[in-house]
């Protein structure tokens, strides 16, 4: 069986998690980010990407209404955006605390040397 359509998603909801061809596999829970699925729920065949062995899928949530397809994806886009920038400063704070670290480094073997040589 091969489900394409969302009408039947609350029906979906509660349908067997096991595809059985080629032989036995629990589904596994995917996220759509397509423009048309922005963000949409569906339980997919393991072997759906496997040489295309396997084409089942159902879907879990309901149909994005238009305004959540426009949305989502620009929420999501925002989200993505400020993640990278995240870790960017998280990189940077990374590089300052070693680089503070070295520096007080430095100034304990110039204070020892100093006060061993005066
Ligand atoms: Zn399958």
């Amino acid at each position: 069986m091969e489900s394409s359509s969302s009408s039947s998603a609350s029906l979906n909801r509660r349908a067997s998690r096991t595809c059985y061809r080629p032989s036995p596999s629990k589904l596994v829970l995917v996220v759509s980010w397509t423009e048309n699925n922005p963000r949409k729920r569906f339980y997919r065949c393991p072997n759906y990407w496997v040489g295309r062995k396997c084409k089942y899928f159902q879907w879990v949530d309901d149909e994005i209404c238009p305004r959540g397809k426009v949305l989502i994806p620009e929420q999501r886009h925002i989200i993505l955006r400020l993640q990278a920038e995240d870790s960017t400063c998280k990189k940077r704070e990374k590089c300052l605390a070693m680089s503070l670290i070295l520096a007080l480094l430095m100034c304990g073997i110039c204070l020892c040397i100093i006060l061993v040589f005066w």
